[in-house]
């Protein structure tokens, strides 16, 4: 990677460097894109030494730190795929993405703060490799563990943790690294060889494996960085997603890195330890292109301007968001208050199976319309179909689908031709499916509207409703649950959970609590239901269907159901409306 030497507009020289902020603010680095590159070597020759070969797969488990970032280049370099799992994820997400893409090494961390909360990973990680075991389905051979930064200089925090251990299996970061070469010859790699498998929700519950390969992706993400951020030499990039979902792959790892990009790799979160950390942030390095996800917006705006104020943000260029469609409030807000009216808001439609941008305003060049994604980016050829399959002209609303592939897109489900076929390209012949609704407008401008499959979007995570339900169906006093979506101020939207107990079972907090604790264990703590109802019966149809339209419906309390007459008992739908929850459980 080439280092350059970017003027700052303090007049400040600076090689080009990442700059690591960690979750307290008086943890931060400079990396260089040598120190980068003997890093990622260090590692490399590390997992050689641990037998990993070209194609085998290495499942990550990081928080956000530079380590993270090490891991998979070294898996890049040795052709090896990696299997990054969000390190928010439960012991029991972790042991199925393991299991399902085979892979033979985990890398985690000791622990990791969180804002001010202690998360023990190691913890996690062991007991996912315990569950692993028991499922007679083992393959992780070594673990190799980080010793968190923050641990190493925090006493308190390094006491208050028991990292468990296993002598056959764990093996210290340091430890592997220690007096390992930093020099390694990057392996030769077809250019549809696989570069990572990362997991995305499915509608049946079960994850796919999102495949990705090498050189397709890494120039779809590098050439859509360039042209939607406008990069520049001289600009600071920052993107606040967690490298564990496809956001930080392609826009915090790949399409920087591969630009030579100046940027920021943030541990911590937006509040912590004070409400204007994000702002902070922005002057400290003089950001001047900013990510992040409308829900982060949401949340920031209930603190008003005053947290802004105490910051100079008029580095800032470029305010790109991502994840969930984006509300006109928050829209304004981040045009207004934080880019000062003077800085165009991307707003980025794209998919972890599309691999970078495919619906995109440029910066400048596109005018703009909040809350629409505008217009496609080069070379992506978009189409709104009807339920017949029919394309639709003009202004149009409908299933949102790709004509032809582009350079970024999925090749595969790892392991799954055939859920592959059937997921994406099986509903409209000759179209990949996207999974959401799309409006067309007289302009030809896009506008995303939401899911239209059993997908829920909550802080711009996708959750399948099956996994929630199939997690709230495993308490033993569960009979049949269903789960919908519902908005939520901050969240875009939130879970709302119907759930009929078994004969003689008691709907009370206790329960209620049990079932929340349920769901953050098998799936983690972003699924945790913000309503759980109590529901005697669940609308169905005649054939046993339920359905889930009229339940969406009570949870946002919108009394006109419409037509209702293929119900087999329609006196549930009231028996449902009047044990509504108004607060959150
Ligand atoms: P993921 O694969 O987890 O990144 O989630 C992709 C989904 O997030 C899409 O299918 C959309 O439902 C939603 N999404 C992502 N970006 C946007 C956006 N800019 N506007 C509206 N929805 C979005």
């Amino acid at each position: 990677m080439k280092a350059m030497n970017p003027l700052f507009p303090n007049g400040l020289i600076l090689i080009n460097v990442s700059f690591r902020e960690g979750n307290s603010p008086d943890h931060h680095q400079n990396i260089t894109y040598n120190q980068l590159l003997r890093n990622v070597c260090r590692c490399a020759n590390a997992l050689k030494l641990l037998g990993v070969k070209k194609g085998d797969r290495v499942a990550i488990y990081l928080p956000m730190i530079p380590e993270l970032v090490y891991t998979m280049l070294a898996c890049a370099r040795i052709g090896a795929v990696h299997s990054i799992v969000f390190a928010g994820f439960s012991s029991e997400s972790l042991c199925e993405r393991i299991v399902d893409a085979q892979c033979n090494i985990l890398v985690t961390a000791d622990g990791v703060y969180r804002g001010d909360k202690l998360i023990n990973l190691k913890k996690i990680a062991s007991e996912a490799l315990e569950r692993c075991k028991e499922s007679m389905a083992s393959c992780v051979q070594k673990c190799v563990v980080v010793k968190h930064h923050a641990f190493r200089t925090n006493t308190d925090a390094s006491n208050k943790l028991q990292t468990p251990w296993d002598e056959s299996c764990d093996i210290w970061w340091d430890d592997l690294m220690d007096g390992v070469s930093d020099e390694c010859e990057p392996e030769w790699m077809d250019s549809e060889d696989p570069l990572f498998i990362l997991y995305t929700s499915g509608s049946t519950g079960k994850p796919k494996g999102v495949l990705h390969t090498v050189t397709g992706y890494m120039l779809y993400t590098s050439l859509t960085f360039k042209y939607v951020f406008d990069y520049h030499h001289d600009d600071v990039y920052w993107c606040t997603a967690d490298i564990g979902w496809i956001t930080g792959h392609s826009y915090i790892t790949y399409g920087p890195l591969a630009n030579g990009a100046t940027s920021v790799l943030f541990e911590g979160v937006p509040v912590y330890p004070h409400v204007g950390r994000l702002w902070e942030i922005i002057e400290k390095y003089r950001v001047s292109k900013f990510y992040t996800a409308p829900t982060a917006i949401r949340l920031l705006m209930k603190y008003g301007r005053e947290p802004l104020q105490r910051y100079d943000l008029s580095s800032l260029r470029v305010l790109g968001t991502v994840g969930e469609p984006i509300n006109l409030e928050a829209w304004l807000w981040y045009y207004d208050v934080v880019g000062q009216q003077r800085c165009p808001v991307i707003d980025t439609f794209w998919q972890t199976e599309t691999g970078g941008h495919v619906l995109t305003p440029l910066p400048a060049a596109t005018p703009l319309k909040p809350g629409s994604a505008t217009c496609p980016f080069f070379g992506v050829q978009p189409a709104i179909l009807n339920e017949h399959g029919e394309e639709l002209e003009g202004e149009a609303e409908g299933y949102l689908v790709f004509r032809k592939p582009w350079p970024g897109i999925m090749r595969g489900v790892y392991g799954n031709q055939e859920r592959f076929e059937s997921t994406y390209f099986r509903k409209f012949p000759g179209f990949y499916v996207t999974g959401d609704g799309c409006r067309r407008d007289q302009d030809g401008y896009y506008w995303i509207t939401g899911r239209i499959d059993d997908m829920l979007n909550v802080s711009g995570h996708l959750l399948s409703t099956a996994e929630v339900e199939a997690a709230l169906t495993e308490h033993p006093s569960v009979a049949e649950a269903a789960v919908v979506s519902r908005p939520h101020a901050v969240k875009g939207e939130c879970l709302y959970c119907f759930v009929t107990l078994k004969d003689h079972k008691e709907f009370n907090r206790t329960l209620m609590e049990e079932l929340k604790r349920k769901v953050r264990e098998k799936i983690g703590p972003i699924a945790t239901p913000d309503f759980i109802q109590n529901a005697p019966g669940l609308p169905k149809t005649r054939s046993g269907k339920i359905m889930r339209r009229v339940l969406r419906q009570i949870a946002r309390n919108e009394k006109d159901l419409g037509d209702l007459s293929t119900l087999a008992d329609p006196k549930v739908v009231e028996v449902l409306f009047s044990q509504r929850c108004e607060a959150a459980a």
